[in-house]
């Protein structure tokens, strides 16, 4: 429902809440992010309001990281629960989801013939799985693979364990946009999360992949190709 990333140079834990309590307004069940530490990604989710999942990050006084993704939750698969809370991952992949996956049973099928176990009952698990399935090293490639294979609605965020410095985005039918700002970036799904850090920021369109990293950002379109998708102001006060 609600999606926020930023790199930068701020304690990326405070950002990430701050952008998701701008997206309360939307509803949600659940919340969770997933954060770039030393040796490691991790992972907090919690169900229920923002407040739980701020106090599980504050029982675990995890060192300071300037990468990360965060999610509300509105669930269409899968009860709300801590395990269907995003984001969801692999040793190697962590990704926050708003949208459907709608061949996700068959997908399912296929990667848990491959050896994939799965912990909770939602589409967005499905996808994280199947996106590891196809990454070799190369994360736009595995995403691409990876998104070929689905039918269905998603802006994604993503961050892969060997690339701690940066945020792949990718929308088809759900919106998403990145915020720019001096030295750290944005993603968000809604202008509100991004309004207190910047005011510039670029829509995403159809199909379009965005790797973010705190020196700038860089678009493709769904044929993998460089683009350049126009800066924008936002105008209004929240
Ligand atoms: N379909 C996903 C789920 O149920 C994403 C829901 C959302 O957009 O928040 O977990």
């Amino acid at each position: 429902c609600g999606i926020v990333g930023y790199v930068g140079k701020r304690n990326a834990q405070d950002v990430l809440l701050d952008g998701l309590e701008k997206l309360e307004y939307r509803g949600y069940d659940s919340a969770g992010v997933a954060l770039a530490l030393d040796g490691g990604i991790c992972v907090v989710k919690s169900k229920g309001r923002l407040t739980a999942l701020r106090e599980k990050l504050a029982a675990q006084q995890l060192a300071q990281s300037f990468c990360g993704i965060g999610h509300t939750r509105w669930a269409t698969h899968g009860e709300p629960s801590d395990v269907n809370s995003h984001p969801h991952s692999t040793p190697r992949v962590s990704i926050v989801h708003n949208g459907i996956i709608e061949n996700y049973g068959l997908l399912k099928e296929r990667l848990a013939a491959k050896g994939y176990t799965f912990q909770s009952e939602t589409d967005t698990e499905v996808l994280v799985k199947l996106i590891d399935s196809c990454y070799t090293g190369d994360p736009l490639r595995a995403l691409q693979q990876a998104l070929a294979k689905v039918r269905g609605s998603y802006a994604l965020a993503v961050l892969f364990f060997d690339y701690p410095d940066t945020i792949f985005a990718v929308k088809r039918e759900s919106p998403l946009i990145v915020g720019w700002g001096e030295g750290e970036n944005f993603i968000a799904s809604d202008i509100p999360a991004l309004l207190k850090y910047t005011r510039k920021y670029s829509v995403l369109e159809e199909g379009d992949m965005a790797v973010c990293t705190a020196e700038g950002i860089r678009f493709y379109n769904e044929f993998g190709e460089p683009v350049e998708r126009r800066q924008l102001t936002a105008d209004w006060d929240m």
